[in-house]
């Protein structure tokens, strides 16, 4: 005898003999009970769970597995949280940088500004203005474009463009020099790194603008603690003074002097003066500047020191995941007695060029020195189209 069942999920039809049939019945009964009893489970615990049965299954029967495959699924969850907390804290970031740089253009304008105007001379007054201005305008235009700027995503429809791989997590080609961010989660192209700072990727469209934003904000930093530098050794001294003249309270005693020159009536040994008056408004002055030079001559010196690094880079026609790659390649093709050399390196000077979009003269006053929106070079996709030989870009 045979019997037909329809299994109630795959919707297929088995032939099954009659002691096979108990056999199916009895794991059947004890599928369905084990199942129903999985379904008073919450739905985010039965998640996790099969979760964790996919993880396990595809790291035992996936031939492709290696030890970075199974470092990769044991953190997913450490990459996960840091991913999200970053992505959430980069708001938070943004804000931060927008607070402290508006305080200390507060500082500038409410405390430095009338002092400047005050003591120095019509030319430094102009120096003064005009430089400062210059280099706001620049830190807040890049800024803005560094982060409102998409970095360039990789197209999604099919195209006939070429590409080097395929990405594991969007499942999409790969053009050289992109790479996935898990923060912004999806393929961005020639990725540089995710700028918490800025809550945005850096990549092919937004590089320059990174790269000049870190410049002219260290140049802001360093002209502030450079022409700010006495007047923070003076307001710090003026608290230190009178940090000491408050523990005096009432007054100072005088002693000695006045009864050598015989200015003090006699037999009077010492009395008290007044304390200089040290109001809140003073006080404020000096703290704010103290405060503004501690925190752009830090800012300088971190930002300052990122900034040469970027420099290094772009000298060399590299992205900073580009000097990680190529290390490797360096390191694997020097084994084989080989020596690798970098693709994207069009000589120190042309690199320049084609970061900052220079090509002529004039650009380097218009493109690079003033606030400017050009596009970079090509599309990011590919990579042949820029001048190897010198003449090409004609400065
Ligand atoms: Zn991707
Ligand atoms: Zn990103």
């Amino acid at each position: 005898m045979c019997l037909i069942m329809a299994s109630p999920h795959h919707k297929c039809r088995m032939r099954c003999s009659p002691g096979s049939v108990l056999n199916l019945l009895r794991s059947g009964r004890m599928r369905f009970c084990s199942r129903r009893g999985k379904s008073r489970l919450p739905l985010w615990l039965r998640k996790i769970w099969a979760y964790m049965r996919l993880l396990v299954q595809s790291l035992c029967f996936n031939t492709l597995t290696d030890s970075d495959v199974v470092f990769d699924s044991i953190f997913e969850p450490v990459f996960w949280t840091v991913d999200y907390v970053t992505r959430w804290f980069g708001l938070v970031f943004v804000c931060l940088v927008v607070i402290l740089t508006s305080s200390i253009l507060v500082i500038a304008y409410m405390v430095l500004l009338p002092l400047v105007l005050n003591t120095y001379s019509p030319a430094w007054i102009a120096w003064h203005i005009c430089y400062g201005h210059w280099n706001l305008i620049m830190i807040a235009f890049h800024y803005y474009k560094a982060a409102k700027t998409s970095p360039g995503y990789p197209p999604t429809e099919k195209n006939d463009r070429p590409f080097v791989s395929v990405c594991k997590k969007c499942i999409m080609p790969k053009p050289a020099r992109t790479h996935h961010c898990g923060i912004c989660n999806r393929c961005i192209l020639k990725m540089d790194h995710h700028c918490p700072w800025l809550n945005n990727c850096v990549g092919h469209f937004n590089h320059r603008y990174f790269f000049s934003f870190c410049l002219f904000m260290t140049l802001g930093c360093v002209y502030c603690s450079i022409s700010g530098r006495n007047l923070f050794l003076d307001a710090y001294s003026a608290l230190e003074r009178f940090k000491h003249l408050d523990l005096e309270k009432p007054g100072i005693p005088v002693t000695g002097m006045g009864l050598l020159i015989g200015l003090l009536p006699s037999g009077q040994t010492n009395f008290h003066t007044p304390a200089p008056s040290y109001t809140f408004k003073d006080r404020m002055i000096h703290k704010s500047i103290i405060y503004m030079w501690v925190l752009t001559s830090t800012v300088g010196v971190a930002l300052g020191a990122l900034t040469v690094w970027h420099a290094v880079l772009i000298s060399r026609g590299e992205t900073s995941i580009d000097r990680h790659i190529n290390k490797k390649e360096r390191r694997r093709l020097a084994a084989w007695g080989k020596v690798y050399r970098n693709p994207f390196n069009y000589g120190k000077l042309n690199n320049w060029k084609v970061f900052l979009g220079v090509e002529k003269r004039s650009h380097w006053v218009t493109r690079v020195l003033l606030p400017s929106g050009h596009p970079p070079y090509g599309d990011g996709l590919t990579w042949d189209i820029f001048p190897v030989r010198k003449d090409l870009i004609p400065v």
